[in-house]
């Protein structure tokens, strides 16, 4: 009898899943777990936790909707707050499992801890798969190693080879879970505890987590002319109907891409294919490029020299860290930014490259401190998406250019000529100063 474990990652859904599909055609019982590792909750280099309020309170509503779906088809969507290392350890000792299944990570923590149970565990399978891009390795045309070192040189090679193949559906024969089982620090999910303030986040969500809502979004955007005129309003600091809102779906993997990818393709076929409808293709092209670009360059992604080991002129000002975190920097737009980003989890793309670009360029702060409060505050935290496009606005990343320095005032009066976006995020009125002591530690007046 084969009994198998399947771990849910950051590829939450049953269909367009090769790593679940896999583990069913392998199983003759199956236990699906989702690990909420201890150390997402942990303070790292920059003194942030990983999963902010916003993003937790998305995270559980996406496992809910998981649960009933797994609920639906027999199975139980098991939930442990202990490292993979000892939810193997205590399964096996109740059962013996031969195989463990998972979606490939790029993360550095997560693929150092799949390479210690591998090998902890030596008479145990360990086996994982490409579930949350496009195309999977095996596909690109170059070898992972030759990623261009530029995403126009990226999307010319896709563009002239193989389209996406076509998404899987969900596995028709999906095992049940072992009976009565009774594992430590093992249960069956139940909705993450909420703190207040991730009640309150919830409450006030925009967004909801699970396939049910993401597909919800997706067929709401796909119902009318907004795909046709995306290229037109994809830049607008602000508004619903003016960027897909499909990231934070994507970024947990509750939808899938190549799904996505389909669908965008069935409205061209059946309404409209214009320069706009290519243009959210292109878009996913980026997120496709920093996928392959964190799964290259690992722990590079972290640096300060990022891939182009050039240090930054930056230096670290806590002060200021915390004037652009608080929404009180002597730049309302920014200030803008901010707040929305800290009261919703979400900010347009023009919104984080401003936020980005001022901190690096008029607050001369260490970039990394600014990824991992993006990390933390992002409903659609991607690792990839953030620490890449992180790493291309502080000019240590894959951009030809240098850093990109935005001037504040004119993106001010291109994007909010009529002061409307920051009066709705309380920002009208700015700190005059930026330190409060000098280079000497003496109060500025
Ligand atoms: P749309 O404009 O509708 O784009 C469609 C989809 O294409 C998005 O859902 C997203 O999956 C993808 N996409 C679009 N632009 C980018 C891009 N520049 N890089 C990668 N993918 C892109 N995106 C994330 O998903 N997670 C992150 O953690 C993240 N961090 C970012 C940090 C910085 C400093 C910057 C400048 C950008 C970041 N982005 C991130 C990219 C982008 O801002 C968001 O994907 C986008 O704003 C999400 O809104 P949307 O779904 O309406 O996007």
């Amino acid at each position: 009898m084969n009994i198998n474990l399947f771990v849910f990652s950051n590829d939450l859904r049953l269909d367009d899943n090769l790593a679940f599909t896999e583990a069913c055609n392998q199983s003759d019982l199956l236990v699906c777990v989702y690990v909420d590792e201890p150390w997402q909750h942990q303070a790292n280099q920059q003194g942030l936790t990983s999963l902010g309020e916003h993003r937790k309170a998305f995270l559980s509503e996406s496992l809910s909707d998981l649960k009933a779906q797994l609920e639906d088809n027999g199975q139980i969507l098991y939930f442990s707050n202990q490292s993979l290392i000892s939810v193997i350890d205590s399964l096996s000792e109740q059962q013996p499992i031969r195989k463990v299944f998972k979606s490939n990570s790029v993360g550095v923590y997560e693929n150092r801890l799949w390479r210690r149970c591998i090998d902890l565990f030596s008479d145990i399978e360990f086996l994982n798969f490409d579930t949350h891009t496009l195309f999977d390795s095996t596909l690109l045309p170059f070898e992972l190693a030759d990623l261009p070192e530029t995403f126009s040189k990226f999307r010319k090679l896709i563009e002239a080879g193989d389209s996406p193949v076509a998404a899987m559906a969900k596995p028709e024969n999906i095992p049940s879970p072992p009976d009565r089982l009774k594992v430590r620090g093992l249960h069956p999910y139940r909705a993450l505890k909420n703190t207040e303030q991730s009640a309150n986040s919830a409450e006030q969500a925009v967004f909801r987590g699970g396939s049910h809502s993401g597909w919800l979004q997706i067929e709401d955007y796909f119902s009318g002319r907004l795909p046709a005129h995306y290229k037109e309003v994809r830049n607008a600091i602000d508004g619903w109907d003016n960027s897909t809102k499909f990231s934070p779906w994507l970024a947990n993997g509750s939808v899938s891409v190549r799904r996505l990818y389909e669908r965008l393709t069935r409205y061209e076929n059946e309404v409209e294919k214009n320069g706009s409808t290519y243009w959210i293709y292109f878009e996913f092209l980026w997120r496709e490029y920093f996928q392959w670009y964190a799964k290259q360059h690992e722990a590079k992604l972290f640096r300060f020299d990022g891939i182009k080991q050039r240090k930054p002129l930056t230096s670290f000002y806590p002060e200021r860290f915390k004037r652009w975190t608080d929404g009180n920097t002597p730049y309302p737009l920014v200030n803008a930014c901010m707040n929305q980003l800290r009261q919703t989890g979400f900010l347009s793309n023009r919104g984080r490259q401003i936020v980005a670009s001022c901190l690096v360029n008029e607050l001369s702060l260490d970039w990394r401190y600014g990824a991992a409060y993006f990390e933390h505050q992002l409903i659609d935290y991607d690792m990839a998406s953030n620490w890449g496009n992180w790493q291309y606005l502080a000019g240590v990343g894959a951009d030809p250019r240098q850093k990109r320095h935005f001037n504040l005032e004119k993106q001010t009066e291109m994007f909010d000529a009529d002061g409307e976006y920051r009066l709705a995020w309380g920002a009208t009125e700015a700190t005059e100063v930026l330190d409060s002591v000098d280079a000497a530690d003496w109060p500025i007046a």
